[in-house]
């Protein structure tokens, strides 16, 4: 089976591991709704190679995942243009690092919402045209962190192993309708959201930044190398495969080791 002119939504593909599903799909001749944020220069450029690659069609949504009515207005946005999405990758998210006693409420909320909630709301609505074209994939990015924690980052690490358990739950209630629904969960992988977390974990552990990237960040992976983006991806292109159309309800580690010890 192919993938050409079957239709993907990755949320937050503007950047990061987000933006290399876009690639690795559209390579694939799949239809793309990209999203997140950025220089609207430098989107239109992305999209545009992505339609040049693919042969097809990628359209933008700018919608804001922390709220519920723009999530709608994405998802009627997709289906307006394609019909409905097939394969649903909820990837956007963002990171705090702080001590639990200070973490910041505003934080809280808005890594609960992105990082959980937006994934509920996505499937919620992609789900319907899954069941009825009895195809459909849906794919997480979940983390290390849904399936360990580390200290510092209490809403993260309590984003993603919901994340992991919502996506257990749909991969059983869609089991007999052809729809998978898999966690891929990356170790460090160098995006800005690692690089923008380093001087916060610098205030938070008293570090200098090589000391956060040798021992904290890579002293979790005993590969000792950041996972790239592109190597994400290829788990996402196997998981829309008919191989792996008995791969459901998994959490899919790539993470150099970091969770067998
Ligand atoms: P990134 O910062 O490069 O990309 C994040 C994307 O989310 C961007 O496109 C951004 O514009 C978008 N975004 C942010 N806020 C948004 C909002 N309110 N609405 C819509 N889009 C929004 O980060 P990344 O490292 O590529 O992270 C992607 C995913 O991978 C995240 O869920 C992250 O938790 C997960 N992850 C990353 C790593 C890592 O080491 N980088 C490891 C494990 C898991």
């Amino acid at each position: 089976m192919t993938l050409k002119g079957k239709t993907a939504l990755v949320t937050g593909s503007t950047s990061g591991i987000g933006l290399a599903y876009a690639k690795a799909l559209a390579a694939q001749g799949v239809n793309l709704v990209i999203n997140g944020f950025g220089d609207p220069a430098a989107i239109e450029t992305e999209r545009q190679g992505l339609e040049a690659t693919s042969g097809g069609k990628a359209i933008y949504s700018g919608h804001d995942l922390t709220k519920v009515d723009q999530i709608e207005a994405m998802m009627k946005l997709a289906a307006d243009t394609f019909g409905g999405v097939d394969i649903l990758i909820n990837n956007a998210g963002v990171q705090h690092v702080a001590p639990v006693e200070e973490f910041p409420l505003d934080k809280w909320d808005l890594i609960l919402s992105l990082n959980l909630s937006a994934a509920f709301h996505t499937t919620r609505l992609a789900v319907p045209y899954m069941k009825s074209r009895k195809w459909g994939r849906i794919i997480q990015t979940a983390s290390a962190h849904s399936l360990v924690a580390s200290p510092f980052k209490s809403a993260y690490v309590t984003a993603k192993h919901g994340l992991a358990g919502f996506t257990k739950t749909v991969a059983l209630e869609l089991a007999t309708f052809g729809v998978t629904a898999n966690c891929i969960s990356p170790g460090y992988v160098w995006t800005p959201l690692v690089e923008n977390q380093i001087p916060d974990t610098m205030k938070a552990r008293g570090l200098t930044r090589e000391q956060v990237i040798n021992d904290v960040l890579l002293d979790q992976q005993p590969t000792k190398q950041f996972v790239t983006p592109e190597q994400v991806a290829e788990i996402a292109l196997f998981l829309c495969s008919d191989a792996a159309s008995n791969i459901t309800g998994a959490n899919i580690s790539v993470d150099g080791g970091w969770t067998a010890g």
